[in-house]
């Protein structure tokens, strides 16, 4: 079985782009997209944010939290976008983007593709009754 990419990196701790880490959670600079794009990732490797400790999550958004704030300084960025999608690497982990004023926003790459692919549509207010009480009887 193929060695999953995050534990691979998790585990070279002589990797150049590691930026700071924690008890659970590590910081990647990646290499790819725009400046200042960085990977917060679990070092436990888990799928989904769902199977995520206490304080694992506490310590992974602290971390989150942490680099946001020096993203947005060195870029003089607006705010720093999160994405959490896993479905090419399925190992939990956050991408953190700086929101560079000179730029446009991602929102428009994130969901127009989907909208794209899938169409827009809005849900039915009898919809949203369902997903509201459906999740309210499973979180109880
Ligand atoms: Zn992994």
């Amino acid at each position: 079985m193929e060695e999953c990419t995050y534990c691979r990196l998790i585990g070279n701790k002589s990797s150049h782009n590691i930026i700071t880490e924690n008890n659970h959670a590590i910081c990647f600079a990646e290499s790819f997209f725009r400046e200042g794009h960085c990977s917060v990732v679990l070092k436990r490797h888990v799928s989904s944010i769902s199977e995520l400790t206490s304080d694992e999550y506490i310590q992974l958004f602290s971390l989150v939290k942490t680099i946001s704030s020096a993203l947005e300084i060195k870029y003089n960025a607006d705010k720093t976008y999160l994405l959490s999608i896993g479905d090419q690497v399925d190992h939990f982990h956050m991408h953190l983007i700086p929101k560079h004023k000179e730029k446009c926003s991602m929102g428009i790459y994130c969901f127009g593709a989907l909208f794209e692919a899938e169409g827009k549509r809005s849900p039915t207010e009898e919809e949203q009754e369902l997903l509201k009480n459906d999740l309210k009887k499973i979180m109880s």
